[in-house]
């Protein structure tokens, strides 16, 4: 895997694992503003409709104890038979009635179970006595239900299937100075007003509900949850606040939620709030007790109506496109900043590996690398030109050595290396020209006793002092050469037989009479062969060697040049 994938594959795992984490933080954190936020509202809220319903309540629950408390409905309540105690109970009720709020009431006594009733539109004026209540029918089960519980107060939704209206009565009892309960008094709320007013209102995403002390639902904006008559009926049987809820865990929370706020009653103002689940949507509740009324208000916040998750898209989206920024600028400074430069410095690095020094223009950016490829750029044209500086020095020794091979230490002629090489190229060169060249062999006389008698440095001397004879002796052009021990060669091109002789007896000559000036004679012997177009180099110097054996066996200090039978020896006298 390049380094390229393997940076931009971590830079995007990390950044993805940062962006989870901070997405699963930022959740968290939302979601802890908003059950904040929505306990501080549902208490907001259960608090507002509370204040809401009390005040409709209070002052007719306020009237309603008034009217129990009248010692004339009292007093008559304890002689129901006495007309005139009847009259005047009547007329004090009536008074009542203009007061309450619905300008209804009712009012039945303990004694005979009667029970009266006057409307708003005074329909019952002076037949106030509706009808007598059976223990026996469950229409009329709440009167003795509440008388045997001693409730002194109590809240009923209820239908009047007498009267034919559904409302929220105001039970409250009447007792006499002992105490005795003597009867009951009260009025009724049009249910469907007062749901209109106090539950049905428009806010979306927050249901409000009212429970009485067991639960059982009073008011709510279904009518088929609302427990009508819940006095009379059986525990088990009521419409609870726990079939709002889909889950047992929600039951028992709202539950648990009610009895502990029934036992802090005491304490105003409390609430208690959770989440829960109704219809399958998540909900905070708010819950609080209503001492005055012996109920509770429970208020549902369906948090995903107030505050909607699409809320958050845009959040989301920014936070997707700054994540997708991030990337490739991340990719745009490591691919410019890091990779590019890298992967340059790398062939850079190869290409002088395989010995090229002409390196491309390299990515230099302000940081280690760009210093790096820097520092990479000098070295490397340092050793560019040290590495010249070497294969030139190496050219050089080798053009020496190559030269030195080829020479004689002791005379400076060309020794035999040179020589061969020379002859050679000679034959090649006769070959392609077809024309000859000749060869010269020559041999100090009797050197060996020269170097017995003057010992080996005087015979060095001679060697060079022949050496440079020699050189004097030829044409510029002319190669002489050390052959070896006391043997020299001439090679002569171009040549012909005369020049051949001409040029051997010259040199024979000019060493004696040198070395005689020199104090020290000596002579040599030569022998001379004119090469033909083909010939080899082993024929010819088989043949000079012939021709320098007969010039030593002829008596030596003299020269004898071989032919191949068509060319004439010149005498030593045409010289
Ligand atoms: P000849 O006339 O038959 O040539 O007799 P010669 O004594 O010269 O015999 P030869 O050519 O065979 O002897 C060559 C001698 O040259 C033998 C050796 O001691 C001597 N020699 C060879 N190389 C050197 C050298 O580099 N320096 C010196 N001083 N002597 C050398
Ligand atoms: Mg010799």
């Amino acid at each position: 895997m390049s380094l390229k994938t393997r940076i931009l594959g971590l830079a995007a795992t990390l950044l993805v694992l940062a962006a989870t984490a901070s997405w699963l933080a930022y959740q968290q954190l939302s979601e802890d503003i908003i059950q904040r936020w929505g306990q501080q509202v549902a208490e907001i809220q259960v608090r507002y409709d509370s204040a809401r319903l009390l005040q409709s309540l209070e002052r007719e629950i306020g009237l309603a104890r008034q009217m129990a408390d009248s010692s004339a409905l009292v007093k008559w309540a304890e002689q129901p038979d006495n007309k005139a105690l009847e009259q005047d109970a009547l007329r004090q009720a009536e008074s009542f009635r203009t007061n309450f709020r619905d300008n209804s009431y009712f009012l039945a006594l303990r004694k005979n179970n009667h029970y009266y009733y006057n409307n708003a539109r005074n329909e019952f004026a002076g037949k106030q006595f509706r009808y007598v209540l059976d223990p026996n029918k469950p229409d009329d089960a709440w009167f003795f239900q509440l008388i045997s519980q001693g409730r002194d107060f109590h809240l009923n939704v209820n239908p009047d299937t007498e009267l034919g209206v559904t409302k929220l009565w105001i039970d409250v009892l009447m007792r006499n100075e002992q105490g005795d309960i003597v009867g009951m008094v009260g009025t009724g709320l049009n249910l469907d007003d007062f749901l209109k007013d106090i539950v049905d209102i428009n806010q979306d995403g927050i249901t409000t509900l009212f429970v009485d002390h067991n639960g059982a639902i009073q008011l709510y904006r279904d009518r088929n949850y609302i427990d009508f008559a819940t006095i009379v009926k059986p525990e088990g049987q009521k419409n609870t606040v726990d079939l709002l809820f889909d889950e047992p865990e929600d039951k028992q929370q709202i539950l648990g939620m009610l009895a502990m706020l029934k036992k802090r009653s005491d304490q105003a103002g409390q609430v208690e709030s959770g989440f829960v689940t109704v219809d399958g949507r998540e909900h905070l509740a708010g819950v609080a007790y209503l001492p005055a009324i012996g109920w509770f208000e429970i208020t549902l916040l369906d948090l995903n109506t107030l505050v909607p998750r699409s809320y958050l898209l845009p959040l989301v989206a920014v936070f997707l496109v700054a994540l997708l920024v991030t990337l490739l600028l991340f990719h745009y400074i490591i691919q410019s900043r890091i990779l590019k430069p890298i992967m340059g410095l790398e062939s850079a690095v190869k290409r002088v590996r395989e010995g090229n020094f002409s390196l491309p223009r390299l990515d230099k950016p302000d940081n280690e690398i760009g210093r790096l490829a820097d520092h990479f750029e000098k070295m490397t044209l340092s050793m560019k030109d040290s590495t010249r500086e070497l294969e030139n020095k190496v050219a050089q020794r080798t053009d020496e050595l190559s030269r030195l091979a080829r020479i004689d230490p002791l005379t400076g002629l060309k020794n035999r290396r040179g020589l061969d090489e020379l002859l050679d190229e000679e034959i090649q060169r006769s070959r392609r020209q077809d024309n000859r060249f000749g060869l010269i062999w020559l041999d100090i006389d009797h050197f060996k006793a020269i170097n017995d008698q003057l010992g080996h440095q005087a015979g060095d001397e001679i060697l060079c002092r022949v050496a440079l004879w020699l050189k004097a002796g030829v044409r510029p052009y002319d190669a002489p050469g050390r052959w070896g021990g006391d043997e020299f060669v001439v090679i002569l091109s171009p040549c012909d037989a005369h020049t051949l002789s001409q040029i051997a007896n010259r040199i024979r000559h000019s060493v004696e009479e040198e070395s005689r000036k020199t104090g020290t004679p000596v002579t040599v012997s030569v022998g001379g062969y004119l090469c033909q177009p083909g010939d080899t180099s082993d024929g010819i110097l088989r043949e000079a060697d012939r021709a320098l054996y007969e010039a030593k066996e002829q008596g030596r200090n003299r020269v004898c040049i071989v032919s191949r039978n068509d060319e004439t020896p010149v005498p030593e006298t045409e010289l």
